[in-house]
């Protein structure tokens, strides 16, 4: 019998190993310690589905419009397949989609009430009378729900929780340690309360979108929305890519150091560079956790995000962004050291 010293190390990297498969993680074994708390909460629900499939239909390419840039060609709701009557509805919602909103609504006031509204109607019989909608809009989705439940709602619920299924023991196995690490480059506290996610086949124009801010509650509580059909948010990717969304809950402080060091600096920021430091970080610090084989969503060119303007962005960043990561310099100097480099 191995003394008690190795008994003890063999089952800790026993433990280790299994937590750093990524795709598939046997089921825990029962356990007496008290459980992880609960990152995130996926949900799929239909109200939140319907008004990002409404979205995606009405934002579809057409002459002299480029469409979203999720899934861009695809339709999710085949018309074929719908009556007259159901026909005439679902055209009515996609219609008043179309003529009120274009791939830059996503975060305007009226469009992030109604994702809110709606998400939290979850699959609720008729829509609530607060869902964040105008009647006129709410008119239209009351016979778009009917025609969705009937026809699409089934066959997505379906993908949707095949999709959450799929990213739980991703989450199991690396989510703790990329929480921890974010929250420690954000220098700001992940949510004490799980993250809600909610997963709808599409999600316009770029495959995911987050709500929220500190201090995580009331109208800054936070709510992600996934497409549970981009590959680019599935597997390894999907990690990353959902990691990167909740980065967007973090980022607030590092957004506002950009903001000041610019200014003692005199420099003008490239608009949304803030953003491009969650693409790089998120993706390095899940290249980190998964090993070098995996190349970041930001790096790999399909996705097209250190593109044109931005192609200087992705080595000012491995020069300054990277020391800061790997431990080596502060925050402070790491954002002054991205200004200057501008
Ligand atoms: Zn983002």
């Amino acid at each position: 019998m191995p003394p008690m010293r190795t008994l003890l190390r063999v089952l800790v990297v026993g433990a280790f190993a299994a937590g750093c498969a990524s795709s598939r993680v046997p089921p825990a074994p029962p356990s007496i310690a008290p459980a992880a708390p609960q990152l995130f909460d996926f949900r799929a629900d239909l109200w939140p589905n319907l008004h990002q499939l409404l979205f995606h239909e009405a934002l579809l390419p057409r002459e002299g419009f480029a469409g979203p840039k999720s899934l861009a060609h695809r339709s999710f709701a085949p018309m074929d397949a719908l009556s007259p009557d159901e026909g005439a509805a679902w055209r009515a919602a996609v219609g008043y989609y179309g003529a009120h909103f274009t791939t830059h609504s996503m975060f305007t006031d009226e469009f992030m009430a109604a994702t809110r509204g709606l998400t939290a109607a979850g699959s609720a019989p008729a829509l609530p009378p607060d869902a964040g909608v105008a009647a006129e809009w709410r008119a239209l989705l009351g016979p778009a729900g009917a025609v969705y439940r009937a026809r699409f709602w089934p066959a997505h619920d379906a993908t949707d929780r095949a999709y959450a299924e799929a990213m739980r023991p991703l989450v199991a196995a690396h989510g703790a340690w990329l929480a921890s690490r974010l929250a420690a480059v954000y220098q700001t506290a992940w949510p004490t309360e799980p993250v809600l996610v909610e997963v709808t086949p599409v999600v316009a124009p770029f495959g995911a979108a987050t709500l929220g801010e500190p201090p995580f509650v009331g109208v800054h509580a936070p709510l992600i929305t996934i497409s549970s059909n981009d590959p680019g948010y599935a597997g390894d990717s999907g990690l990353e890519m959902l990691f990167h969304e909740a980065s967007h809950l973090l980022v607030d402080k590092v957004e506002g150091a950009l903001d000041a060091s610019a200014k003692r600096q005199g420099r003008t920021l490239p608009r949304g560079l803030w953003h491009f430091v969650i693409f790089y970080t998120a993706g390095h610090v899940t290249q980190e956790r998964l090993g070098p084989s995996y190349l970041p969503y930001a790096e790999r060119q399909e996705h097209h995000i250190f593109d044109g303007d931005a192609a200087a962005l992705l080595p000012l960043l491995q020069r300054t962004w990277q020391p800061y990561l790997d431990g080596r310099t502060t925050l402070d100097a790491a954002i002054d050291a991205i200004v200057a480099g501008l």
